[in-house]
């Protein structure tokens, strides 16, 4: 599918240095939470917004342990991950006003996974009418919210969350 939006993604291909190791790892360590779009974050799990979305709010609730399956988790780590999903639901309801959510997970290359080897769900907030024209005729899909804006309309919902 074409999407007429990324105008952020250029500066994230285009960078000096290439993408070392799991994206999802290098997030659990890293320290400047705003620049990375993570919006809580616990011993256990964050949450991240998606620097690709298929919808404002686009977000991703990961395990802080590289672990790839939900059968290798232990059960307070799915917790963590149902409470960030919560969280979720509450966020997009409250700061968006979606009238749904879609939530999943990809696991294995040919299931769709972009990072494959650590766990994450998808969590999508859904609006009446959002799948439109332009993706059922034309294969495009436009995304009309910043991740600034996104990401600041979701953060006070995910306080304290994990
Ligand atoms: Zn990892």
């Amino acid at each position: 599918m074409d999407r007429m939006w990324a105008p952020w993604r250029r500066a994230y291909v285009s960078g000096e240095a290439p993408e070392q190791g799991c994206l999802f790892c290098r997030l659990a360590s890293a320290t400047d939470d705003a620049e990375n779009l993570v919006l809580a974050r616990g011993r256990l799990a964050f949450a991240v917004l998606n620097r690709y979305p298929y919808t404002n709010g686009h977000l991703m609730v990961v395990p802080v342990r590289h672990a790839a399956l939900f059968s290798e988790l232990e059960p307070e780590e799915g917790a963590a991950l149902m409470a960030g999903v919560a969280a979720a639901e509450r966020a997009f309801a409250e700061a968006m006003s979606c009238g749904g959510v879609n939530g999943g997970w990809n696991v294995g290359r040919c299931a769709g996974a972009g990072v494959e080897g650590h766990l994450h769900l998808h969590v999508l907030p859904r609006w009446p009418g959002d799948v439109n024209f332009l993706p059922a005729v034309a294969d495009v899909k436009v995304v009309s919210e910043s991740l600034e804006s996104s990401y600041r309309r979701l953060l006070p919902f995910f306080e304290g969350v994990f």
